[in-house]
């Protein structure tokens, strides 16, 4: 597969370059060239076929010749080692993509991003270095990752003091080859800096420099590997609502669908940072400041992949495949109360927006026939400060516990790219 930057589609590169150099040069996002479909026998196939085989099918077309499919099933075997869900509640599918080593669904990306990268920089004998922005899963599910990969180092920006606790000892409690930086600002900020960075000269000279965020393709790519799988599982078409901030898992899901799987609808669902859902609405795309949430993760007033979204849909398309959005604080503790009180399930916040942002389009008669499946994209044990005072004690699954352990080892700095690249 060869890939282009959304600014300009005349110059393509290979897979590998697209992975390890996250920003195009001209500052765009990389896109493949074309989504690749399915074939009529894996489409056919699909209710029988395992997580893996799906991944292969998935993942294959994108990353051929660069990862060769013997190297790809070993990725895919040894990053892919824990259940995914799909559950009844109250008459929907809920997708737990919990159940990871970081209890939220960036383990998809992040485990087969620092499996690949650390097959395509054999050769190479500076280390590469990877730099990342995070609202709070991203740094944790990527420190994990990679921690321990040989040859790999990783710097994560957090916003300090917007990520719960948990968050900050799963980015900063592990040391080794990964290094926690807390921003004074805003998840924004963080992004601006990291963005900054990879457009710098003298830095991109100077060091083996790439990104684990959702901007890179490499860990959107395998993100479309669940939205197949849970059509497949449903046995049919289905409608997925999505809990969205950067806009990437939602992006792989349409690549999904372009690809074949039988998704017949999309609710992007957004707390109330509402850039996208405006602009669905008003055809108006305006960039806010972002907002502090209960659902941190999706604190994101400039969502980075609809840059990607525009190269590949209209606004037109768009509103034929999406609904979307947004919901308050206020809704989303509610929703997790009424989905404990009558279906006896725990949701976290951030499934808990996509709930109620699903149960607002189906009043209204906006959502197709078809299953409808909910993301839940993070263990409600993640943030236990908001969903343990309105349902009781939750039991933690064993990798939190033992993260709560550690401690923070972080160094503090200004939003101030100089003070990135002296740190870097
Ligand atoms: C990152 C994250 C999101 C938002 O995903 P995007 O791909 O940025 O839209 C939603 N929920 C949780 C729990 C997350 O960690």
């Amino acid at each position: 597969m060869k890939y282009f930057s959304t600014r300009d589609k005349s110059k393509s590169c290979t897979f590998a370059k697209a992975a390890l150099s996250a920003l195009a040069s001209d500052g765009g996002l990389f896109v493949p060239e074309t989504i690749p479909e399915y074939s009529q026998s894996v489409k056919k196939s699909l209710p029988t076929m395992q997580f893996c085989d799906i991944a292969m099918e998935t993942v294959r077309p994108f990353v051929e010749p660069d990862i060769p499919v013997q190297v790809l099933e070993e990725i895919v075997h040894s990053a892919y080692t824990f259940d995914v869900p799909l559950v009844n509640v109250g008459g929907r599918n809920v997708l737990e993509l919990f159940h990871g080593p970081t209890a939220a669904f960036k383990d998809f990306g992040a485990r087969f991003m620092a499996r690949a990268f650390s097959y395509l920089r054999r050769g190479e004998n500076r280390s590469l270095k990877i730099l990342t922005a995070t609202s709070g899963d991203t740094g944790g599910a990527v420190a994990d990752g990679f921690f321990g990969v040989e040859g790999v180092t990783v710097t994560v920006l957090y916003p300090k003091g917007r990520v719960t606790p948990l968050q900050e000892r799963q980015i900063s409690g592990l040391g080794g080859n990964i290094t926690a930086v807390s921003v004074e600002g805003s998840f924004d900020d963080c992004q601006r800096l990291a963005k900054a960075a990879f457009s710098d000269a003298e830095l991109t000279k100077r060091l083996y420099l790439s990104s684990a965020n959702s901007i890179n393709i490499a860990r959107l790519i395998p993100q479309a590997i669940y939205y197949t799988a849970a059509a497949a599982k449903a046995g049919g078409d289905i409608v997925c609502c999505v809990p969205s901030g950067n806009f990437g898992n939602l992006t792989a899901g349409m690549y999904a669908a372009k690809m074949g799987a039988p998704i017949v609808q999309f609710i992007a669902a957004t707390n109330i940072n509402k850039t996208f859902p405006v602009y669905l609405e008003s055809g108006n795309y305006n960039e806010q400041v972002s907002q502090a949430t209960i659902s941190n993760a999706m604190d994101v007033g400039a969502p980075s992949n609809f840059e990607r979204m525009k190269s590949h849909w209209t606004l037109e398309e768009m509103r034929r495949l999406l609904l979307s959005g947004y919901v308050t604080d206020d809704e989303t503790r509610a929703t997790i109360k009424d989905v404990f009180d009558q279906h006896n399930y725990i949701l976290d916040p951030h499934g808990a927006v996509g709930w109620h942002a699903a149960s607002t389009f189906l009043q209204k008669g906006l959502v197709k026939k078809a299953a409808l499946t909910v993301l839940a994209t993070a263990h409600p044990a993640k943030f236990a400060e908001t969903v343990e005072p309105i349902t009781g004690k939750i039991p933690f699954p064993k990798t939190l516990q033992d993260a709560m352990q550690r401690s923070i080892k972080s160094t503090t700095i200004p939003a101030d790219i100089n003070a990135l690249k002296e740190l870097l």
